[in-house]
Formats: C-alpha cells, structure tokens, sequence
C-alpha cells in the first residue's frame, strides 16, 4: 500500500518536474522568439521577406524608415513596386527567375524610390526558406543602403577627373576623350581640333589683384568657354590659366577657327572681380585630327606650339599648327581674324593720295586709301586684305570706319586752315547696299561737321552692275546728302552708256591702263579721247589715274583732260603730308580760290 502511495507520489513530481521542464523551454523559445524578431525588426539594415507572389509579409523598421512608410502601408503589397521602373523591368525579367532557380541572391545592385520620391541605391541579398519537402515558402531579404557610399565613389571619380576650382574635365579626362576621338575619327575617316588656351598675362591679374579674385577670373573665363562651346565638345582646365578644348566632328579646319574667334571675343568682355574691371585676352592654338597629328600626345603638343607662335606674334589672337595640309584655309582664316582684330586694335591707317587740276597742278582733291599695318607683317596695300574683307563682310564696318576717319581728317586740315579740299572714298558694293548705308553717311556727316559736297564716292562699274536697281536707289540717296559719285577705274568693267546714264555720275576716273600706255599705244590714245568726249557729252568731271611721266601729262593736258591723279604728284601719303602740301599751297597763292568742289568746273 505505502509502496502504492510512494510511486504515485514520485509519478506526480515527475510529471510536475516535466511540467516545470516543458513550461521552462516554452519560455526560452518564446524569449527566443522575441529575441529573433527583435533583432528582425531593429536591425540597422533593411530587411523584408516576401512570399511567392512577391508580397510583402514582414519589412523591419530600417526598411520603413528609409524608405518613409508605415508597416499597414506595405505590407501585402508587391515588393517591386518599391522599384525604380529601370530596376523593376531588370528584377522581373532576370534577377526573379535566377533566385527562383539558384535559392540565394548575393549584392543585386537595384534603385528604390521612397514615398517622397527620392531614389536611393540598395544592394540586395535573399535567401528562400522551404517547407520540410525543400519548397519555397518565403524570402528573407537584407538590403544595404549604399547611397551615400555611392555618392561619395561617384563624388571621388569626379574629383580624380575634375579640377576642383572650375568642375571643368582635368587633364586624365581630357586625354582619354582625345584618345577616343581619335578611334572615332579613325574609323569614321572625320576630323577633329584640339585647341590650347591661355589666358594672356593672368600673373599680372594674381599678382595685383590676389588669388581669391584670379580664382573668380579663371571660373568667370571657364563659364564663358562653357557657354561658347558646343554639346559634344569638351573644355578642360590643364592648370594655372591654362586650358585645352576638344571639338570633335569638325568638317575642316573652319568651325575651329570660328570657335577659336568666338572665345576672344568671349573673353575680351570686360570682368567685374569685387568692383573691378578686370580685361584680360588669350592666345590659342589649334591642331586638327589627323594632318597635325594621329595620338593625343602629338594633337596636345603642336597646339600648345601653335598657341606660343600666337603669344610670340603679339598675343590676344589664335594660330592653327598646320602648315602643310589646309595651308590655303588656314593663312585665310587667320587673315579673316587678324583683319577683325586689326580694326578693334586700331591697326588700319588712312593714306592720302593728291589729286591736281591738270593746267595749274594745284591740288584740289585726295583719294583716301587704306592701309593695315599688320602684327608682323608690315604695312599692308588694299590688294591684300579688300578681297578678302569683301568676301566676308567686314569691308562694312571697316568702310564705316574708313568714312569716319577720312571726314574726321578732313575736318582736321580745315580746322588747321588750308582752303577746303575734296575727299575721295572707295565705297565697297557691299557698304552701297547696305539697307541703312546712307543714313550711317549722313550721321559721319553730322558727327564730323562736313559737308556732302566735300566728298566723292569711288565705286566701280562692276560694283555698280551687281545690283543695279539696289545701286541706283542708294546712289540716289547718298546725292540728296550732296555727295558726288565717281566711277572708279573707268574702262576696266563693262563699260556701258546705259549704266552711266542710268546712275547719277558726276565723275569718271579714267583707268591707269590706259594712262600707262598713251605714249606707245594708238589705241589707249584713241580710247582716252573718246573718254573724255563720252565725259564732255553727258556733263561728267574726268579724272586720269595712274598719271607717272611728264610725257603722259601733256598729252592728257593737250586732250583737256581736267584733272590728274597718280605717281608724278604724289604718292599716297600720310596726312601730315598733305597738310603740309596744302599750306605751302595757300601760302604760295594766297589768293587763288579753291575750287569749292575740289574738281574744276
Ligand atoms: P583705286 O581706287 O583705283 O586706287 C588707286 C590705286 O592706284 C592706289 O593703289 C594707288 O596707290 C595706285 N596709284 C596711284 N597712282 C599711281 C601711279 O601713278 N602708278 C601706279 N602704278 N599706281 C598708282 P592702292 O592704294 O594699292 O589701292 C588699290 C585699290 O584698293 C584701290 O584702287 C581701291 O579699289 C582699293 N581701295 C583702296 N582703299 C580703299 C578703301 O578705303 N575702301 C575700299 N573699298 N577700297 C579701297
Ligand atoms: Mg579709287
Ligand atoms: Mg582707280
């Protein structure tokens, strides 16, 4: 019996103790449990776990907090909403079907959006867990935040390519782009330029104003070369004030000089550093893809030599490297800059050439040629540069200048006493028609206080043939301002009696060809008096040009031409000449009345 009792009792603490042992490990799993999911949702990492179908079935607090949700919000929802479109299309096409068959996925690169939009980077990494039988049940998902990381990588790359005070390319991008314009160029059979720049005494500018300010001219002067430049271009600052520019896709040699124009103008512009103006100029180099050069290395070399040619050549220009290939383009486009730059350096000069009654040689007139004393190349004849200036427009504003200078020095000799004189100015077609041609005139005119009688446009009969109803219009206006007209270099055109009755002529100017040969030739001599009779019958003034030997000054004196102009009364000379000339003039014959015209009646 007590047996009985006793084994009942060791039955009740064993079951008890088993009870206790079973409570005991309960608790444990369950602080487990609580421990797990602790750990789950307040890892600093982003977790989630998704089921087959993508469904969100957990997400942790990291993953709510980056990506700015509440748990209610996600869960249930398609995990690869929270995608970018880029990396949905990538997840769903090729990341899904390759976790499905390998189980496990390790740093998928993927972009998040979060609820306000922002996009982050997150590197992905998945297990699936399984049923007992080994299927897929659900996901276990880590995903690391790597934005910042990727920032600073990106930010890093940047600064390893980049100069820091500009955010222009460095030199190890610059070459890298040069290298691959070359393969590009190489296998497509196009050309490219690579151009050096330097800004023109900048010591001077760091020196003087400090470097905080030299610092603000480098950026202002890298901002400018930014706007001029074109998509595909690319600008690099090499160091110091020293900068280099790839202009890929170039048809020849003339965009590059184009560009290289455009960036001394851009820099030209005044800068204004803390109150100051600040005016700086560059010198530029060119070498073109592939005639200068067919590695990087070479293209960099023989543009930064072109640039110290420019810089030994008086600065603020550019210069291309090619002598060989292009020659013809490349001296012409030089021409083409150097002749704009000479009219905002003042490099062109106005020389004065006598014009004289034939029976007195008194002076009555100048012809007004031009002259550009070239950087470098001495004093340049028209035959040089008008064609040129005509054939790109710039004999516009330099005609207007032309104007400006010849009334201005006209006004000059009057104010310094002698009798009043005409002046006779080349007029370009081009200026002639020119919609506002002649109100430019009568505004030289005002600022200048001179009068239209004073002047004489030279035009030639080619000039006037281009356009002759544009011609005449202008003509017609420009002798309402009382300006008289001349035909220049008379016979050499098409001469034609309907042209000259056509235009309002005052003047015919016989050509030194026909001139030259008066003595020897029957027929210049037949010509000329035919000239002047054609003159005499429609009421025109005659001038003989080209006028060298005494022999073709009777000649002409007997044939009554009325007024001579060429080597035997002066060459075209400075205007201190002709001042000089005139008063000697004056004084000799005080009383002898100027013609008011300048040309005998
Ligand atoms: P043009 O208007 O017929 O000017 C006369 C040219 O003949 C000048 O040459 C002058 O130096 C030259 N000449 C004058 N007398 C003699 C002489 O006795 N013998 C010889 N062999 N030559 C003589 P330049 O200055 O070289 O000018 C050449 C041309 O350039 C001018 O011919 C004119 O067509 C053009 N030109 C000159 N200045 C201007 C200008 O300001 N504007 C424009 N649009 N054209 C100009
Ligand atoms: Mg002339
Ligand atoms: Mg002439």
């Amino acid at each position: 019996m007590l047996s009985l009792a006793v084994a009942a009792l060791f039955l009740i603490v064993a079951l008890l103790l088993a009870l206790a042992r079973s409570r005991r490990r309960l608790r444990a799993a369950e602080r487990r449990e609580a421990h797990y999911r602790a750990l789950f949702e307040r890892a600093p990492v982003m977790m989630h776990s998704v089921d087959r179908e993508r469904r969100l079935l957990s997400v942790n607090d990291a993953w709510l907090a980056t990506l700015g949700y509440t748990r209610a919000e996600v869960l249930g929802r398609d995990s690869s909403e929270f995608l970018t479109p880029e990396s949905r299309r990538r997840a769903l096409e090729s990341v899904v079907p390759r976790f499905v068959r390998e189980g496990s996925l390790r740093d998928v690169d993927y972009q998040m959006r979060t609820r306000s939009g922002e996009i982050i980077d997150v590197q992905l990494s998945a297990i699936w867990e399984t049923d007992a039988e080994g299927r897929p049940l659900r996901t276990l998902s880590v995903l690391k935040d790597v934005t910042e990381a990727r920032r600073l990588a990106q930010r890093m790359a940047h600064l390893a390519h980049h100069d820091a005070l500009t955010g222009l390319p460095n030199r190890v991008l610059f070459q890298d782009r040069v290298q691959l314009a070359c393969a590009t160029a190489h296998s497509r059979g196009s050309r490219f330029a690579v151009v050096f720049m330097d800004l023109d005494h900048f010591k001077h500018v760091n020196d003087s104003l400090g470097h905080a300010l030299g610092d603000q001219l480098l950026t202002t002067v890298s901002a400018r070369l930014a706007g001029i430049l074109r998509g595909g271009d690319t600008v690099c600052r090499l160091g110091g004030d020293e900068f280099v520019m790839l202009l890929p896709d170039l048809a020849d040699a003339g965009p590059a000089g184009e560009v290289a124009e455009r960036i001394l103008d851009a820099v030209a512009q005044p800068c204004w550093l803390d109150g100051t103006e600040v005016r700086i100029g560059v010198s530029l180099g060119i070498a073109l893809y592939p005639q200068d050069g067919e590695d990087p290395a070479t293209l960099m070399k023989r543009a930064d030599t072109a640039m110290y040619r420019a810089k030994r050549e008086g600065r603020n220009r550019f210069h291309f490297h090619s002598l060989a290939f292009d020659h013809e383009a490349s001296v012409r486009l030089q021409l083409e800059a150097d002749l704009r730059r000479g009219l905002a350096e003042g490099r062109y000069r106005l020389h004065y050439q006598p014009v004289v009654e034939a029976r007195s040689r008194q002076l009555v007139a100048v012809e007004a040629l031009v002259r550009w004393d070239r950087d470098g190349h001495g004093l340049q004849g028209p035959a040089s540069f008008i064609p040129v200036a005509e054939e790109t427009g710039f004999i516009v504003p330099l005609g207007q200048w032309i104007l400006r200078q010849a009334c201005e020095q006209l006004r000059a000799w009057s104010l310094a006493g002698p009798a009043p004189i005409s002046m006779a100015i080349n007029v370009s077609p081009l200026q002639l028609v020119e919609p506002d041609f002649a109100d430019r005139v009568a505004q030289t005119l005002q600022a200048t206080g001179i009068e239209g009688a004073q002047l004489v446009f030279e035009l030639t009969e080619s000039a006037l043939a281009r356009d002759p109803q544009a011609s005449r219009d202008a003509l017609l206006r420009i002798k309402a301002l009382g300006i008289r007209v001349a035909v220049d270099d008379f016979g050499t055109g098409h001469s034609s009696l309907a042209h000259l009755k056509r235009f309002p002529v005052d003047t015919l100017k016989i050509d030194r060809t026909f001139v030259r040969d008066l003595e020897t030739d029957v027929d210049s001599r037949e010509i000329v008096r035919a000239m002047l009779a054609l003159a005499q019958s429609l009421h025109l003034q005659v001038v003989a040009e080209g006028v060298e030997t005494e022999a073709q000054a009777r000649l002409l004196g007997e044939m009554a031409c009325p007024a001579l102009q060429g080597f035997l009364f002066g060459r075209p000379v400075e205007p201190q000449a002709i001042g000089d000339r005139l008063r000697a003039q004056a004084g000799a014959a005080p009383s002898r009345p100027q013609a008011r015209h300048g040309l005998p009646a």
